[in-house]
């Protein structure tokens, strides 16, 4: 690490967005980091291999945002992926047959369809639990666990884990830790500085923030950890590229501006729906009788720009769906613009209605990912779509 390098690592999270480390070419000056797209990379000398060698292994634009999400998340080694689901896939495929692992029960339907459709032919055992309940974590230990799995807050309800508490214990037993820590961002979270061995993202979210790119990422702290996740990302190949990167790094310059406009109009939401009469419930973490409130405070910034609701029925969710004018109505999150899901019919379409109805994903459950809109315009919208006049 370079002089420069470690003046990076003390700045404030606002400055480390755009000062980290390769924001300027040092070849041209350039103000932005050069698209690298090339596969290959010519050997001027034989006996001194150059840096990079084929961009599967590595390539200059993508080190540039794996150095950039490592100083965000306070790790020491990033990893960038064509997909959050490529990122959490290398990450579980750090256990080998024969492994159990402990997971958040309503983890994103991606995660849970990975561990029950695919990781299963691989003989990988997962135990879904209420991971806002330590005795429960602690009651799902087998002689064959390998790894603890958490999302916080989760998707789409947002209980809120105890990081530290279920970490430090996963510690005592020798199991690895993972967190999907998607909802929020280094900005708000970081994972690793609560003994969290490593960091996941889907980078399509905040991240990106434009719902313009698909991107993964991981990130570690222990060199080993990131030797070995290394080895999965050059040996499955699921890489990000060159121009994908820098998509995601013009991107990620703008996340803590981002996240503090749509953070506070999302505050505005969830106390507007909470005083609403026609509204069954309201899932943020940052309101008052939020069960995990306390907790989240303890270990995040802040709340988060993502507000879900249960409108009372499957019918009339859909007529919200179909009368609001500002939002996307579409999968996804964390963007410029407002964002409104289904997840009984998107995201967590592929868990049994049973399983759903269980977790308190049911058929009135609405997500609204907050974006930059002025939220009054956004309140009137929403309010023109539960009227249903
Ligand atoms: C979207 C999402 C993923 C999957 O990421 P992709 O980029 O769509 O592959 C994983 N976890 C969470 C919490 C997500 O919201």
């Amino acid at each position: 690490m370079s002089n420069k390098d470690k003046g990076a690592a003390d700045r404030r999270f606002a400055t480390k967005l755009l000062h980290f480390g390769s924001e300027i070419d040092p070849h041209t000056g350039a103000s932005s980091v050069p698209i690298v797209q090339a596969s290959t990379f010519h050997h001027h000398d034989i006996f001194n291999p150059p840096g990079f060698d084929y961009s599967r292994s590595g390539n200059p634009t993508r080190a540039a945002v794996e150095s950039a999400i490592a100083l965000l998340e306070g790790g020491t080694r990033g990893f960038a992926f064509a997909s959050g689901m490529a990122a959490i896939s290398n990450a579980f495929l750090l256990l080998s047959a024969g492994d159990h692992v402990i997971v958040t029960e309503d983890v994103y339907g991606g995660t849970y369809r990975l561990l029950t459709l695919i990781l299963t032919r691989m003989n990988i055992e997962t135990t879904f639990v209420d991971m806002t309940d330590l005795d429960e974590v602690k009651s799902a230990l087998k002689p064959n666990t390998a790894a603890v799995f958490m999302e916080t807050p989760s998707n789409p309800t947002l209980k809120i884990t105890d990081i530290a508490a279920v970490t430090g214990w996963a510690k005592e037993h020798g199991l690895l830790t993972m967190l999907d820590n998607t909802f929020m961002t280094p900005y708000h979270q970081r994972p690793l500085e609560l003994g969290v061995d490593i960091v996941l993202h889907s980078a399509t979210k905040f991240l990106g923030g434009h719902s313009d790119v698909l991107a993964g990422l991981a990130v570690t702290k222990d060199e080993e950890i990131g030797k070995r996740l290394y080895t999965l990302q050059n040996g499955l190949g699921a890489v990000l590229a060159p121009q994908e990167c820098w998509l995601l790094m013009r991107g990620m310059k703008t996340l803590q501006a981002r996240m503090e406009h749509s953070e506070r109009s999302a505050r505005k939401l969830a106390e507007w729906l909470d005083k609403r009469s026609d509204i069954v419930r309201v899932y943020y973490p940052g309101l008052a009788e939020h069960p995990g409130r306390a907790v989240h405070e303890s270990q995040s910034l802040g709340y988060g720009a993502v507000v879900s609701f249960d409108v009372g029925s499957g019918e009339r969710a859909k007529s919200v769906l179909s009368r609001v004018q500002l939002p996307l109505v579409a999968v996804s999150l964390g963007a410029v613009e407002s964002i409104l899901s289904y997840p009984a019919m998107m995201s967590h379409a592929a868990m049994p209605p049973e399983v759903r109805a269980q977790r308190g994903i049911g058929d009135g459950l609405l997500r609204y990912s907050v974006g930059l809109e002025d939220i009054d315009d956004l309140l009137d919208d929403l309010d023109q779509a539960l009227r249903g006049e």
